[in-house]
Parts: C-alpha cells; structure tokens; sequence
C-alpha cells in the first residue's frame, strides 16, 4: 500500500554536470551561465553547475554564477565524499566544493560494497563514516546537502542491509535529500519501484530523490515509478543529455508529471515554453533537435497520410495525446506523395489560404507534386519550398525576382592549402537590372552571398537570413539517369526558422535553387507582415 503519494515535485537539472559527459556535448563557461539563466526562467527548482572539483571550466563557471540574478532556482556544487582516512577538512575536494561558494552541495558515495572494496579500497565501516562525516561537515558550513547515493539499485540488489545502511548514515549527517542513483541505467521499473518504496517507508523523516539513466530505454519510466511510491526529486537532463544513452530527459519527464499523473512542479505555469528551451539547450551545444523527441519533437504532433491527415484536420485530439499548445509545440501535416486533397487543404489553411479542392487549381497542382517528389523532392523538412510551390499555383503568385544568370568559380593556388569561390549573379528585381559578385569559402557560400548582395538593395531584412544547415543526399534517380542530389537548406532570420529544397543532377544547381527558395520566402513572409 501506497500512503506517501505527493502532489508536488521537486526538479533538479544536472544537464550542465552529468549532461555535460555526453558524446558531442561541451558548454563554455558563457553557454553554461545562459543555460542556467534559461533554466531558472523556466522553473526548475535546483541546477547542478558542475564538479569543482574536476576541471577550471566548472570553477570559472561558479565564480561568475554568483553573479546571476535568479528568481528560483538554487546553484548545486557536486562532488565526492572525504576520501578514507583522513579528516574531512583536510580532504583538497571538500574545500573545493565549499571554495564554490554555492548554497547547496551536492556529494556522492559508494552504496554498493563491490566498490566499496575494490574501487575505493577501503572497509565498509570507512565508507560509512566517510559518508556521515562529509554530510555533516557541510552541513555545518550552513550548505543545504544533497546526498547521492551512487550504484544504489545495484548495491541494493547484492546487498539490501549495506546499501540501506548508507542512507542511514547520510541521514545521520543531516543531508537534506537521499538521493537513489541509477547509475548504470539497466534496471527495469519493478525493481526500482520497490527498492525506493522500501527507502521510502524506512526513511519517512528525509525526503528522497530519483537519478536515473536511460540505458536500458526507461530512463524516465523508472523516475516516474520512484515518484509514484513517494519520491519527492526527480533528477534529469533537459534533452536527456548525458553519457552513453544520457540521464533521464527532464523535457519529457515534466510534462508527464505534469500532465498525465496530476503532480504540480514549480515548472507547471511555464509549461508552453518547454520546446523553446528543449530548442535552446539544443542550440547552445550546436547539437541537431531530435524530431522524435516525446512532446518537443518537430515530429511529435505531425501526421502524414490521408487517413491520419484526413482525421487530425477534422478533430486534432483523435490521433493527439494531448494539446500540442501545452508544451509550446504545435499540430504539423506533412506533404508527401502519400497523402491527399484533405491534408493540402489543411496545409494551406495552415499557411492562411482557404482553397477549393476541386478546382483545376488544385487538380495541376496535385499533379506537380506527384512530378516532383517522383524526381527526388521532399517537402517534409521543407516547409518554404512548398509554400511557395502552392502559393505559385493555387494564387498565381509572381516571384518576387527573376533569376537571368549566375556563374560560379573555384580557384586553388598552386602549393598552398588555399582555396577561394566566386559567384557571380545577375537579377531582375521590379524592372531593375541586379548584376554582382561576391567570395565565399566554398562555391555555395560564394552564391549565397552574391545572392543577398543582389537582393539586399530591395530588401534590407535580406541581411538578417542566415544558412544554419546544408545538407546534401545522394539519391538513386528514378529517371534512369545518373544519380541526383538533393540539397536541404534550413534558414533562420534569429525569429523564424525554415526549410528549403533543392534537386538536380549537379549539386551547385541543387543547392542554388534551395537558396533562392529560402530568401524568397523570406521576401514573402516581410511581404505579409507589412501588409
Ligand atoms: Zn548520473
């Protein structure tokens, strides 16, 4: 029986310590600091900073965050118990975690006897004694403590009385928190649920927390299980950064806790910003978005095909879970060849046109994407081309240029690593005559820039688009030609972000009509807002 249900959770982020461990993943003293600022925006009740300990980056990283002016959140220091047998003061990784100057620390040690002896190498008694000493020590440093117990499942599995014993010494110090760690990731929810529901029930004076890992795919079940038998913390990264499979994902974790088990977290009321920080957290380690990430995800509320397409426009809460609006992200259709008239009327009523979808209009325009997607185009990932694409037939719309020429060159010095592109392009634009060459590093940035040069005289707001992907795929043509190459580009103007498509047997072709694609719709969308 359950009597330790609670109606309020507490969010710890460690995304800028153990999210930090991840392949691919390196914040700057800078990028960590806004981090932390975005974090506390958003809620989230304690924010790991990292381990004094281990690196100057980290230390740096605390000397500024004294600095910070959060409204919320509290800065965590992480760190290690004393080592054995020597006195806590004297231990060089204590002073650290105190020279960090945060109000709260976070220390870890050994619950599984395994590493107690052959890691640390030391008695089962020292561990103990290592454990109750560093928790008080702090404590009397006026630090809030939050004790994690690491390898807890696993020690708890070999050895419930040890593991359990290591709590109690920490609680004997006055940690504020037990924290139950996951730390290799491969228990499945039974397990967990009842080991914590036992700390539960044996500790009901100290509250206890949840670090998880996703190893074995259930990083944030098992959190959620913890949570259900009466743990108050649930630890995680935003984005389920994090060594090997990554920390249980706080971006997926909240909105479950929110949502689906009724349980309040001081992130409840900025809910609807989650995918901007899921994006931002994203952008500050210059890692790709994951589309397939559980309500953040640019897949997550998108259908495809007449049947879904088709259902979704007449009631979205049929193929939706919930209201895509409550994390911030939003019902997306996608073309493909798979889908009907149903699903490029709710696109287009999605881009503000209403369109009779029987008209001849509509008819060719069918008929063209068939043609299209049959040569290699995709128009998933690439919203503008297809706006535009359907903007050209179904209103008759002009483009806003006329492209009469461009030429590209690439010259290499002989005997040095040097190599330089120039492009030159020539336009029509209203009735005037555009004609200008510009350099780039490579062939497509050399367009790229001569194509804002052209444009930038009749539209100042060219300058503010930059490229923030490119990427090229190679395709077996269906033509019976050579192979083709279709190029994605994806924009932003610092607002909007979008995407555009490219296809060709030649991949400077490809990708100059993706560019022209993406300043195009541009033009289009500074067009309609001044309107
Ligand atoms: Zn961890």
């Amino acid at each position: 029986m359950n009597h330790s249900k609670i109606n309020q959770a507490v969010i710890y982020d460690t995304t800028l310590r153990d999210g930090s461990q991840a392949e691919g993943v390196s914040f700057t003293v800078t990028a960590k600091l806004r981090v932390a600022e975005k974090l506390d925006q958003f809620g989230v009740d304690y924010i790991e900073g990292g381990w004094p300990g281990s690196n100057p980056r980290d230390m740096a990283f605390f000397e500024k965050a004294t600095d910070l002016n959060l409204n919320h959140a509290k800065i965590a220091a992480f760190g290690s118990t004393r080592r054995a047998l020597i006195n806590v003061e004297d231990d060089p990784q204590i002073k650290l975690l105190l020279e960090a100057n945060t109000p709260v620390v976070t220390i870890f040690g050994k619950s599984w006897l395994l590493h107690v002896t052959d890691v640390l190498r030391t008695t089962p008694e020292e561990n103990l004694a290592m454990i109750e000493d560093s928790v008080r020590y702090l404590k009397e440093q006026g630090k809030e403590v939050i004790y994690y117990a690491e390898h807890f499942f696993d020690g708890y599995t070999s050895n419930p009385e040890y593991a359990l014993s290591t709590l109690a010494a920490a609680e004997k110090g006055g940690a504020n928190f037990l924290v139950l760690c996951e730390t290799n990731g491969g228990k499945l929810v039974p397990e967990v649920s009842e080991a914590t529901q036992v700390v539960v029930e044996n500790f009901p004076n100290t509250k206890v927390g949840m670090h998880c890992h996703n190893d074995a795919g259930v990083g944030v079940a098992v959190s959620l299980a913890g949570v259900e038998v009466g743990a108050v913390m649930v630890q995680g990264t935003m984005n389920g950064y994090g060594e090997r499979n990554g920390n249980a994902n706080l971006t997926t974790i909240i909105p479950n806790l929110e949502l689906k088990m009724d349980l309040r977290t001081n992130c409840g009321s900025h809910l609807s910003k989650l995918r901007d920080l899921s994006f931002f957290i994203d952008d500050a380690t210059n890692l790709r978005p994951d589309i397939r990430a559980p309500y953040v995800g640019a897949a997550s509320f998108a259908h495809k095909g007449g049947v879904h397409a088709d259902a979704a426009s007449k009631s979205n809460r049929s193929y939706e879970h919930i209201d895509p609006a409550l994390v911030g992200n939003r019902t997306r259709v996608l073309v493909s060849d798979m889908s009907g008239r149903s699903s490029i009327m709710m696109k287009a009523k999605e881009m503000g046109m209403e369109v009779d979808g029987r008209s001849p209009e509509m008819k060719s325009f069918l008929e063209e994407l068939k043609r299209l997607e049959f040569q290699g185009y995709e128009f998933e990932a690439a919203d503008a081309s297809f706006d535009l694409l359907l903007k050209r037939f179904l209103r008759g719309e002009d483009p806003a240029f006329k492209v009469l020429r461009y030429h590209v060159g690439v010259s290499s010095e002989e005997g040095t690593d040097e190599s330089s592109s120039e492009a030159t392009v020539k336009l029509k634009v209203k009735d005037e005559i555009r004609h200008v060459v510009a350099e780039g590093n490579g062939p497509v940035s050399a367009l790229d820039h001569a194509l804002r040069k052209a444009l930038e005289k009749d539209f100042p707001f060219i300058q503010e688009v930059r490229l923030v992907d490119f990427t090229v795929r190679i395709l077996e043509s269906n033509l019976g030609t050579d192979a083709i190459t279709r190029v994605h580009v994806e924009s932003t103007d610092g607002n909007k972000t979008w995407g555009t498509v490219g296809v060709s047997d030649n991949v400077i072709t490809a990708s100059w009509e993706a560019l022209v694609d993406s300043v195009s719709h541009k033009i289009q969308i500074e067009s309609l807002g001044n309107s």
